[in-house]
């Protein structure tokens, strides 16, 4: 009989894990309380850029996974990831260039840039995840990974089905688990306007009265955002989402007036470093991979593949 695999969670993270178990051989069911569409990756931006993440040469290398895999993913118009150039701005003397040994970058015209910023021109992959989360559903479906709508409240639980668990519930992953209490949901806010034509991004982490980023999906133009540690209200609030457009509007000007389609509020899984290992004393075979922050899209190829290696060698 082949490895029965439960992973918990249909977000961007446990997708990806399905999709590339599965791709490896095993029996996978992706167990959700939420459709992928109702999750917080399906408000992400979503462009690959580390954001609000463990920083060490372990993750490092997930982003150059993740990126090697977006591009390729790329080639295939019908998942939704575009390959977009755009700019991130700098607003520190000595800003953290590190992202810059996967992506290629040359510094930005400054004609381009706020008075006073300087900042890097780039190529990198965006997701409409409106779009690439339903496609990666429909790749793991073909890959002979099945996904049930159902709340875990019980990991151990899961034995009585499976060889082995994967948790990738996000936000939640630590009280799922129960042996964790060091997950801090990061509430971000979006607002989603009608693209006036505009298909590069900007992204503004120090701009001045907070996060500011400009992101064409192909359906809108997401307009952020906000990073509020330990806030988890899902209610968008007009206050913060009038300011919200006037900083992006300071961005790209020709985004003033521009029809508002929608507006979201997802929780990051904030949490100082990723959790992506193994969990001693279960009923069965568990494995962590959840703590994401702010680059759940940015990591999850890498992410898949290390919890595939970590799944494999048994
Ligand atoms: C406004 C905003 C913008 C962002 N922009 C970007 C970006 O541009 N680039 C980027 O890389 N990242 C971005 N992120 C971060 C990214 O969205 C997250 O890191 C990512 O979504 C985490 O994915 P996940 O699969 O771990 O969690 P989630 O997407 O939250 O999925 C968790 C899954 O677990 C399931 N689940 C949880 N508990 C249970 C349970 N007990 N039983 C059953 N199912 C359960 C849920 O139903 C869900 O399916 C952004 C986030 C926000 C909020």
């Amino acid at each position: 009989m082949s490895h029965r695999i439960a992973v918990v969670g249909a977000g961007v993270i446990g997708l990806s894990i399905a999709h590339e178990l599965a791709a490896a051989g095993s029996d996978v069911t992706v167990l959700t309380d939420a459709e992928p569409l109702e999750t917080t990756s399906a408000v992400a931006g979503a462009v690959w850029f580390p954001y609000a993440a463990e920083h060490s040469p372990a993750v490092d290398a997930m982003l150059g996974a993740s990126l090697r895999r977006f591009r390729a993913v790329a080639d295939d118009p019908d998942a939704g990831v575009d390959i977009r150039s755009g700019i991130i701005i700098e607003r520190t003397p000595t800003p953290d260039r590190a992202w810059t040994a996967w992506a290629e970058a040359s510094p930005a015209d400054p004609s381009e840039l706020p008075a006073g910023a300087t900042g890097m021109r780039t190529r990198v992959p965006l997701a409409t995840m409106s779009q690439y989360l339903p496609w990666l559903q429909a790749q793991c479906e073909a890959l002979g990974a099945r996904i049930e709508r159902r709340v875990v409240d019980d990991v151990d639980a899961l034995a009585r089905d499976f060889d082995t668990a994967v948790v990738a519930a996000g936000a939640r992953g630590g009280e799922l688990l129960g042996d964790d209490d060091t997950v801090v949901p990061i509430r971000g806010q979006v607002v989603r306007v009608a693209n006036p034509g505009f298909w590069e991004f900007r992204i503004d982490d120090d701009a001045p009265g907070g996060l500011a980023y400009v992101l064409p999906r192909r359906d809108c133009l997401v307009l952020g955002g906000t990073h509020e540690a330990g806030q988890t209200s899902l209610e968008p609030d007009p206050e913060i989402e009038a300011a919200i457009i006037e900083r992006c509007t300071a961005l790209v000007p020709a985004i003033a007036g521009q029809p508002i389609l929608s507006r979201a509020v997802g929780l990051r899984p904030g949490r100082e470093r990723l959790r992506i290992e193994e969990v001693p004393g279960r009923a069965l075979r568990v494995i962590a991979a959840y703590g994401h922050g702010g680059s759940g899209m940015t990591l999850s190829w890498g992410t898949a593949e290390r919890v595939t290696s970590l799944v494999s060698p048994r």
